[in-house]
């Protein structure tokens, strides 16, 4: 922070962390570390130890441990929410520190960060409830003298591995819900965006977490990543990230112990518009839905599909609301739009809008990288004269980088929004709920918007259709997806023999 004009500004020097193994951080020792430049200022903010798969088999020996002598799955669910509401408590406490570290190494808005370190705050108290309610089933339609309980057991020692976009956001929406019934974890946080998964190891050992529970290793995830997906004392795995990647975590459990898996992955969504829509607030919700966290989001609305009559129009109303969004230092309160996250990142979205002129697509606006400072920054693009199998239309560009291909009728609007190899989220936007609906029937996707997009809650599923990912995270669904369902057959009184 800059005193004099109490404005937010990077470290003097980069914080050192370790990594966080049995309730305490663990020295980096000899270990290399990772240096981490924010990618808004282009300084170094972070420093990170390279963990070793060493050090990923001392993490999940903890948890293991932790999981085996019961002293997180054996508590009542009253007791784990008290520690959930408690983390809840502290992360409200320490949401500034959080926002700021999360600004620093992702480059997104500070007012962003704020809203969903907010958000994430409200899940842990979500789940709080959830650890309370979660219940199994009983069957006593089985004659005099048996009854059957179905009961929901945790899995054991989860792992999980989290991307760079929302670094904090992605990891909220499984943590409070996977310890919730009871699983112990270790947590691998991308190796460019790892401080506030330590950070909430911090708030959730003050929460009064047991040690061992939570665990957190960092480094590349072709070392430390890799190790967790063929460790075999792993149960379950959730993985987000790319579809690429993602192959290799179902090749790998395939070839361990068949550990269960969530898989979150790319997604290229369809915006579809109808004429009889409210064409601001459309053309709002448009821009909204590619521009933000710098449509580096797997659900950014990424193929605007739009009644061919009003294309045009619609198709400037959206440029022009893009063109007034504020891009720059993502600690200025009053960004909206911040930097690229890493230099790849950086190029390959600056190639897709090289790829996409080459291909013969109009730039319609945007396409350049504005010079703020040191950071990198790409401003929102919409290109028009797009034909539905060039690679700008088809391909997750994970960046701000828009299509517009216009359609005919609803039956190929539908069409269009389907053919992909992604279903992960998709938004239709009509005043007319007869089209709204059906399309909200027929488009194949694991989140769908009406009049809105990027919505949801602690309360709300998420996850996709076909190559977008398996499972579900948030909501009750996502504490069911970390359990596992067992029977128990009870018999009383005489048995009656098979053998007499
Ligand atoms: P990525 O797949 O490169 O990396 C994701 C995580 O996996 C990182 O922690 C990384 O270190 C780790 N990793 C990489 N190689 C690994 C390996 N061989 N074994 C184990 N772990 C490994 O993805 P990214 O570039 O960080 O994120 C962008 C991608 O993530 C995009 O495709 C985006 O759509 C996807 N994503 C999906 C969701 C979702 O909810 N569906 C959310 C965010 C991001």
């Amino acid at each position: 922070m800059d005193k004099a004009t109490s404005r937010l500004s990077p470290p003097e020097t980069p914080r050192s962390f370790g990594f966080y193994v049995d309730g305490r951080y663990i020295d980096a020792g000899n270990r290399e570390m990772a240096v981490r430049n924010s990618p808004g200022h282009g300084v170094p903010v972070t420093k990170l130890v390279k963990c070793t798969p060493a050090d990923v088999d001392m993490a999940v020996a903890s948890a293991r441990k932790a999981f085996d002598d019961r002293r997180w799955s054996g508590l009542s669910g009253a007791d784990r929410a008290a520690v959930l509401l408690k983390a809840a408590e502290v992360l409200r406490e320490r949401a500034e520190e959080v926002a700021y570290w999360e600004t620093l190494e992702n480059g997104k808005p500070i007012s962003q960060a704020r809203a969903e370190v907010g958000g994430c705050v409200g899940m842990f108290e979500y789940a709080a409830g959830l650890a309370r309610s979660l219940h199994g089933d009983t069957f006593n339609n089985t004659g005099d003298g048996a009854m059957a309980l179905v009961t929901r057991e945790p899995v054991g020692v989860v792992g999980v591995i989290t991307p760079w976009n929302f670094p904090f956001l992605i990891l909220c929406e499984r943590v409070p819900y996977i310890l919730a019934s009871g699983n112990t974890m270790v947590a691998k946080p991308s190796e460019v965006t790892s401080a506030t998964t330590l950070l909430l190891a911090e708030i959730l050992t003050e929460a009064g977490l047991p040690q061992g529970v939570f665990n957190v290793v960092t480094g590349a995830g072709s070392t430390v990543g890799q190790a967790m997906l063929e460790h075999m004392q792993i149960d379950m795995l959730s993985f987000t990230g790319s579809t690429a990647v993602g192959r290799a975590v179902v090749e790998a459990a395939g070839k361990s112990n068949f550990k269960k898996l969530g898989l979150e992955l790319g997604g290229k969504n369809p915006q579809i518009v109808f004429a009889d829509a409210d064409l601001e607030d459309a053309a709002d919700g448009v821009a909204f839905g590619i521009a933000f966290n710098t449509g580096q989001c797997c659900v950014s609305g990424s193929r605007l599909i739009v009644e061919r009559s009003i294309a045009d129009k619609f198709g400037k109303l959206v440029a022009d609301k893009l063109a007034k969004a504020r891009i720059g230092d993502p600690l200025d309160e009053t960004t909206q739009i911040g930097a690229i996250t890493t230099d790849a990142q950086n190029s390959t979205i600056l190639h897709y809008i090289a790829k996409g002129q080459d291909e013969g697509a109009t730039l319609m606006s945007g396409g350049t990288a504005p010079d703020h400072g040191g950071g990198q920054f790409i401003e929102p693009t919409v290109f028009t004269d797009v034909t539905p199998d060039m690679a700008i239309a088809r391909e997750e560009i994970f960046g701000p980088v828009l299509t517009i291909l216009p359609f005919d009728t609803m039956e190929e609007a539908i069409a269009m929004a389907n053919d992909t190899e992604y279903g992960l989220a998709a938004s239709v936007w009509s005043k007319n709920i007869d089209k709204a609906m059906t399309v909200s029937r027929q488009v194949q996707a694991g989140r769908f918007w009406v009049n809105t997009t990027l919505a949801g809650g602690p309360e709300i599923p998420i996850g996709g259709f076909k190559a977008s990912g398996w499972g579900r995270e948030a909501g009750i669904y996502g504490v069911e997806e970390y359990t596992q369902v067992k029977s128990v057959f009870i018999e009383f009184g005489k048995r009656d023999h098979w053998i007499s």
